[in-house]
C-alpha cells in the first residue's frame, strides 16, 4: 500500500484525512485498472501551498497543480481554489498523472478520467475518511498491552470474523445509471 503524505497548510475547505482518502482512492482504482505508480513503496507527497507552479503550455494560464510521475509528487496552489469540488477535481487530477502516462494528449486522457472516474473514487474516499478514528481505534487496540494483543504462547483466532455476513454484490447500482 502507498503511503500518502500532505505537505504544508490544509485549506480551511477540505481537512488531511479527506485529502488523503482521495488520492488514495485514485490510487486505487488507477491499479485496479492496471495502472500503477511508478514507486509505490517509496509513497505519494502532496504538497498544498500559495506557490507559482509555472505556465501551463495548454492553457497559457498558471499551473494549478504540477505532478511529477517520477517522484510520485504533486504540488496544489491552494490560491486557485475557492470550493471544495474544485479542490478535489484537482487532487484526483494530479493523481491520475502520478498512475499514468497516456502521452500525446494526456492533458485530455487525464481531465476525460478525472470525470468519469471521480463516482467511484469519492465513493471510496467518503468512506475511508468517515470512518478514520473509529478504525484508528481499532489499530490503536492491537499495540503491546491493548486488549486485543496477546502474547505469542496465548495466540489464538477470533471466531467474531466470522459473525459479521457482509460480502460484495458485485452489482451495486450507481447513481444515475439505469
Ligand atoms: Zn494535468
Amino acid at each position: 500500500m502507498t503511503e500518502i503524505t500532505v505537505i504544508g497548510n490544509c485549506p480551511k475547505l477540505i481537512t488531511k484525512e479527506e485529502i488523503r482518502a482521495i488520492v488514495l482512492s485514485t490510487i486505487t482504482v488507477m491499479g485496479y485498472h492496471g495502472y500503477y505508480l511508478k514507486r509505490p513503496q517509496e509513497g505519494v507527497k502532496v504538497i498544498l501551498g500559495k506557490m507559482n507552479l509555472g505556465k501551463n503550455k495548454i492553457t497559457e494560464g498558471n499551473n494549478a497543480g504540477v505532478a511529477w510521475r517520477g517522484l510520485g509528487l504533486f504540488k496544489v496552489d491552494i490560491r486557485k481554489f475557492r470550493n471544495k469540488p474544485g479542490l478535489t477535481t484537482i487532487l484526483i487530477h494530479e493523481t491520475i498523472h502520478l498512475c499514468a502516462n497516456f502521452s500525446g494528449s494526456d492533458e485530455f486522457i487525464v481531465s476525460t478520467l478525472t470525470d468519469r472516474l471521480k463516482e467511484s473514487i469519492i465513493e471510496i474516499a467518503e468512506e475511508l475518511a468517515s470512518n478514520t478514528y473509529k478504525r484508528a481505534a481499532y489499530f490503536a487496540h492491537s499495540k503491546k498491552g491493548m486488549t486485543y494483543h496477546r502474547s505469542e504462547k496465548n495466540d489464538c483466532y477470533n471466531d467474531e470474523q466470522w459473525q459479521n455476513k457482509k460480502t460484495t454484490s458485485g452489482n451495486k447500482k450507481q447513481k444515475g445509471t439505469k
